[in-house]
């Protein structure tokens, strides 16, 4: 026996988790429920988190947590609670399978079966942004080696374990050198470790319109946060509709399960959703927690479901489908199909499943360190580069001079177009001349000096070195 959390959520969460558990219960699933309550009306109560502190006790004591969508209010400051969960829980592993249902479900792909996996926990979901001027919000993108470590690694196990052939790494380092060109030489890296399995690297938004396209090329995918998220989306849809796939995120020790898309606000209440994302989250936790007997008897019974057309609105089609049935009519089906065998479909083999348990990240030994200039961002009104140039140099001490202006990344000063278009957020790189160094009191003088001068600095980012190698990005068109 197993004890897990669920949480009912919001639109039509209720209704699919009533459907999804009432399947895996009938099929004999070994599991003990927890409810708690978190979603819409927490945060209506006035929790900015969406969820109670002794719901987050009830998730952490049982660590296997199979969750409805949720409603987060626009606007309010609310925070999204999955985003939350998996980064409180440390899940970093977003798994989500995509395969088509060809000749059942209708989709222009019809040998698709491809595997998104979604980095979970940093990217541009760090969530830290910030207003430095009047015209300027930055967000800051954060890539670290454990978690390029720990998702590519993911990737391949996972891949070796259901028998894959290839992995696909999707990244824009032809554009972010440092942040994606981690995540990418992380992957070429574990790759050479796999050698049984094909490896290559797409840039994602030619890799994203092949996969869109001619998706049958791929077979597991792994990629950066955002564009997982993004990716998995158009996948699941493009097999036949976003209500058939569903994701689990896979931590060290806690994990989640859910179906991919939302709460569908418009389609609550009124027994009409597909329960089937939520129920393939269901098996892929069924599968985690070693009840493969149950996740297969499930998915064969799910899969044959399909094929008698016995279909939800949103993958019924007139002609190819046989009934148009509400959630509460196709869980009865799937239940009477417990025990069956698709006939057509390839029906399904769980022996081999189980969690994947992979080695804890082990911190390398750090590289030699050195400060190699100073980044110092300004806000100023002004059009003309040239002009802030003569302020700004006037805050280099001795030593020290001003190398570069930038203005959204483009040098502009020296020898800028005057073409460019400026804002009111410019960069100014400071480094030592030749011969010297620069160490952090040179840049509390150019700071002060700021202050001094009257020039609205609004922040710093200090230039390094790593065994030599410079690290960080030069101007664009420097
Ligand atoms: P959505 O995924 O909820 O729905 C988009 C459309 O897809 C629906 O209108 C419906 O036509 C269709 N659809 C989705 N699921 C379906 C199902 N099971 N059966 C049949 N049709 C289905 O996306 P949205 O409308 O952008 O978001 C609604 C709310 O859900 C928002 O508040 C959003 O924040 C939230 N959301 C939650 C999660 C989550 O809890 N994991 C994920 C995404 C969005």
């Amino acid at each position: 026996m197993t004890r897990i959390t669920v949480a009912k959520g919001d639109g039509i969460g209720p209704e699919i988790m009533d459907a999804t558990l009432e399947i895996i219960l009938a099929a004999g699933a070994r599991i003990e429920i927890d409810e708690i309550e978190v979603g819409e009306k927490v945060y209506l109560a006035g929790n900015t988190a969406g969820i109670a502190p002794e719901s987050w006790e009830t998730i952490r004591r049982n660590k296997i947590f199979l969750k409805a969508p949720i409603t987060t209010p626009q606007g309010g400051g609310y925070k999204s609670l999955n985003v939350t969960t998996r980064k409180f829980l440390g899940l970093y592993a977003n798994v989500r399978p995509c395969m088509s249902l060809h000749p059942f479900v209708s989709t222009k792909h019809p040998v698709m079966d491809i595997v998104i996996v979604r980095e979970n926990e940093e990217d541009l979901y760090a969530g830290i942004e910030h207003q430095q001027t009047d015209e300027v919000v930055q967000c800051l993108k954060l890539i670290s080696r454990p978690g390029c470590e720990k998702i590519v690694r993911y990737a391949f196990e996972y891949a070796r374990q259901q028998n894959r052939k290839k992995v696909t790494c999707f990244t824009k380092d032809n554009i972010m050198k440092q942040t994606d060109g981690l995540f990418h030489k992380v992957f070429d890296e574990i790759a050479s470790e796999y050698p049984e399995i094909e490896n290559e690297h797409w840039i994602i938004d030619i890799g994203a319109a092949k996969m869109a396209d001619t998706p049958e090329a791929f077979d597991v995918i792994v990629m950066p946060n955002l564009y997982g998220d993004v990716l998995s989306d158009v996948a699941a849809q493009i097999t036949g509709s976003v209500g058939l796939a569903g994701s689990a995120n896979i931590g060290e020790s806690c994990s989640m399960f859910e179906a991919i898309h939302g709460s569908a606000p418009r389609r609550a209440g009124q027994n009409i959703a597909n329960p089937s994302g939520l129920l393939q989250g269901a098996v892929m936790m069924l599968n985690h927690i070693g009840q493969t007997d149950i996740a297969e008897n499930v998915q064969n019974a799910w899969l044959r479901t399909l094929e008698e057309g016995i279909h939800t609105y949103d993958i019924f089609k007139e002609g190819s489908s046989k009934q148009k049935v509400g959630t509460k009519e196709f869980a009865q089906a799937v239940i009477a199909n417990l025990g069956k065998k698709p006939s057509i479909l390839k029906s399904v083999s769980y022996a081999n499943n189980s969690a994947l348990m992979l080695p804890a990240y082990v911190r390398k030994p750090a590289a030699r360190k050195e400060l190699a200039g100073v980044d110092v961002f300004v806000h100023w009104n002004g059009t003309n580069p040239d002009d802030l140039a003569e302020k700004v140099k006037k805050l280099s001490g001795q030593g020290i001079e001003l190398t570069m202006i930038t203005n959204r990344g483009i040098k502009v000063w020296p020898d800028g177009f005057n073409e460019t278009f400026c804002t009111d957020h410019w960069r100014c790189r400071f480094k030592p001349v030749e011969g010297t160094s620069i160490n952090k009191s040179h840049i509390i003088d150019i700071l002060k000096n700021a202050l001094y001068e009257n020039i609205d600095t609004i922040k710093t980012e200090n230039l390094y070195s790593f065994d030599g190698n410079a690290a960080y990005s030069m101007g664009q068109g420097q």
